[in-house]
């Protein structure tokens, strides 16, 4: 078995794909690496230069890409934030973790990579900034700290506040023992107000930045009535967000070098989903539709030495694949049970791509969001979707108990405009019958409208701009 894994990297190095040395194989002696993990909150994949963006939105992740391996065709399992990081720190998908929705909390009976972690030995700390991943969800247990001082008051904090923390926690760690350390930056998210400098870097000189009419980008009643020059100033806010978060990570990667710690350290940087940016009806959204712009997610992992620098793997992998990957180059044993799939053998240059991978991504629904499906969609229910190569279809809850769907041929209409399911109807069956499957191993969501949430829980997501 080892001979064949050999002689198959030998090969892959040989065709020019991986040409660095080997990577800890599974169950081995654990390298004692730390792992650092960075969620930026609402990071679109195309508005960052190693994805093909034409702005310089961050330069510091873009270092870390040219020594680290990016990964090109990375997926959320839903468009909000505490599902989507649940799946990531348990490998599950929401119905299986239970945080189903922003504003819900995690079945106490699955285990967390930090409580894994923590069991072997690690120091954990989470650091967080926006209340949706607060104490209340759950995540927090397993960690040691859990630093997340976040309320109704005050639902988010930028980036160089939660990185204060963090900072004086890493220089306050005992030597030698390993460490997992897990930072959220909230700032892309809504709304749009980083510092005026990094938004102006992305206007032309001596430009005024116009100021954000947030009735505009909020109410229904005024979707479409943001003119292209305005549309022009947001979207370079939002930039100027993530190039502020940028400079956060950097502060983070210069830290881990000066305390030695840089080439013992597995570091992993993904966001939670992406954000609609005057694509749809809605301007700057998220949460209630589950098309690319929102659920394709950068994905860069740095190994210890900059093992795999600068390469890229185009493998359809998915956020519940992280915490079976992580801990197999960590070189611990993996849980069973898991609904994703380690991509560290393929990392070692072992087996082969599987484009024919069926991946799933959800969100709730919303109908004042989706004003181009009919008026029958029931609301505050659980919509997913179903990805299969450049294959995918949407399936929405329909007040009378069915499905609304929607089928995109991604190849030739990425913008997912043009849909296709009366045209194809043997292909939405068929992609249907999986999503149905799925949905039944999953725990069973059947499109009934979820459980209420607490006012106050309301009011919190309502000034971050999930409810109307
Ligand atoms: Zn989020």
């Amino acid at each position: 078995m080892r001979r064949a894994v050999a002689i198959a990297a030998l090969a892959l190095a040989a065709a020019g794909c991986w040409g660095t040395p080997p990577l800890p194989e599974p169950e081995s002696k654990p390298p004692d690496w730390n792992l650092v993990l960075l969620s930026i909150d609402t990071l679109r994949r195309d508005h960052l230069s190693f994805y093909g963006y034409e702005r310089d939105t961050a330069p510091n992740l873009a270092a870390l890409a040219r020594e680290g391996v990016v990964f090109d065709d990375a997926l959320a399992a839903f468009s909000a934030t505490a599902p989507s990081h649940a799946s990531m720190l348990t490998g599950l998908y929401p119905d299986a973790h239970g945080i189903r929705s922003n504003g819900r909390t995690l079945d106490p009976r699955v285990r967390t990579l930090q409580e894994i972690l923590r069991d072997r030995g690690y120091h954990t700390a989470g650091f967080i900034s926006g209340w949706t991943l607060g104490r209340a969800t759950g995540l927090g247990v397993g960690f040691d700290v859990y630093d997340a001082p976040l309320d109704k008051a005050r639902p988010q904090r930028p980036a160089d506040e939660t990185w204060a923390e963090a900072r004086r926690w890493l220089e306050a760690l005992p030597d030698a023992t390993p460490f997992f350390l897990f930072i959220h930056f909230y700032d892309p998210h809504y709304r749009y107000e980083p510092p005026e400098e990094d938004a102006l870097r992305f206007l032309p000189p001596g430009t005024r930045l116009r100021p954000l009419d947030t009735k505009a980008l909020r109410d229904p009643a005024r979707y479409g009535s943001i003119d292209p020059e305005t549309q022009r100033h947001y979207v370079a806010r939002y930039d100027g967000e993530i190039r502020f978060s940028d400079r956060h990570a950097g502060h983070l990667f210069d830290t881990l070098r000066e305390l030695g710690l840089w080439d013992r350290s597995l570091v992993v940087v993904l966001s939670d989903h992406g954000e609609t940016l005057f694509e749809r009806e809605r301007p700057a959204d998220h949460g209630a539709r589950v098309y690319d712009e929102q659920i394709r997610i950068p994905l860069l992992l740095r190994l210890p030495e900059s093992a795999l620098a600068g390469q890229r793997l185009g493998d359809p992998v998915h956020q519940v694949d992280l915490f079976p990957s992580v801990l197999e180059l960590l070189g611990l044993p993996v849980p069973t049970g898991l609904q994703g799939r380690s991509f560290a053998g393929r990392l070692r240059g072992e087996g082969d791509p599987d484009p024919e991978r069926a991946r799933f991504s959800q969100a709730v629904t919303k109908p004042t969001r989706l004003r181009h499906i009919p008026e029958t969609l029931r609301d505050r229910a659980i919509l997913s979707a179903i990805r299969v190569g450049d294959r995918k279809l949407i399936e929405y809850p329909t007040r009378a108990g069915g499905w609304y769907r929607e089928l995109f041929d991604l190849s030739r209409d990425p913008g997912e405009l043009a849909n296709r399911a009366d045209e194809d109807p043997e292909l939405a069956d068929r992609l249907g019958a999986a999503l149905a499957e799925w949905r039944e191993r999953g725990g069973g969501d059947a499109g009934e409208p979820l459980p209420a949430l607490s006012p106050e829980t309301l009011e919190v997501l309502r000034s971050l701009g999930y409810v109307e």
